[in-house]
C-alpha cells in the first residue's frame, strides 16, 4: 500500500495540471514501513524527453542523482517515481512497465483539460513479470 500525505498528494496534482500537455516527472521521497511505501517528501525532475513528451518522460539524471542526495540528507530514501499522462488513463503504458524498477512504486496521475482526473499506484510483481495496482491511503 502506498502512503501519502494529502499536502504532498495535492502538489503532485497541481504539478501534473501546470505541466499539460507534457508529462511532467519526479521522483517520490519517503521510507517503506511494513511493506508499505510512505510518501512524504518528493522532487521535481526535468522530463528529457522533448520529442515525446505528450507521451513519453525520461528522468534528467542530474536531478535524480540530487533529489537521491537530498534524501539522504533527510534519512529518508527515493521510493518511487511519478508522471502523469496528459489527455489519457492512469493505466501504465508498456513502456511505463518495460522501465519500471522492481522495489519502487509509480503514481500516475491523469490529467484532461488541465484538470486532474485520476491518480493509481503501480509496483512491479517480478514473479508474474506483471504491473500491478496498489491501494493509495491519502492522509
Ligand atoms: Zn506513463
Amino acid at each position: 500500500m502506498v502512503i501519502i500525505k494529502e499536502e504532498i498528494n495535492n502538489q503532485l496534482k497541481r504539478i501534473c495540471e501546470v505541466g499539460f500537455p507534457d508529462e511532467v516527472c519526479g521522483v517520490l521521497i519517503g521510507k517503506m514501513e511494513d511493506n508499505n511505501f510512505v510518501i512524504s517528501d518528493f522532487k521535481i525532475c526535468e522530463n528529457t524527453n522533448h520529442e515525446r513528451s505528450i507521451d513519453r518522460y525520461e528522468l534528467n539524471p542530474k536531478d535524480f542523482m540530487s533529489a537521491e542526495k537530498y534524501a539522504k540528507d533527510h534519512g529518508l530514501d527515493i521510493v518511487g517515481i511519478y508522471h502523469s499522462h496528459p489527455s489519457h488513463p492512469a493505466i501504465a503504458s508498456e513502456t511505463d512497465k518495460l522501465y519500471a524498477w522492481p522495489g519502487f512504486i509509480y503514481l500516475i496521475y491523469s490529467i484532461y483539460e488541465n484538470r486532474y482526473k485520476d491518480l493509481i499506484g503501480w509496483i512491479i510483481n517480478e514473479e508474474l513479470d506483471k504491473f500491478e495496482t496498489t491501494k493509495i491511503s491519502i492522509s
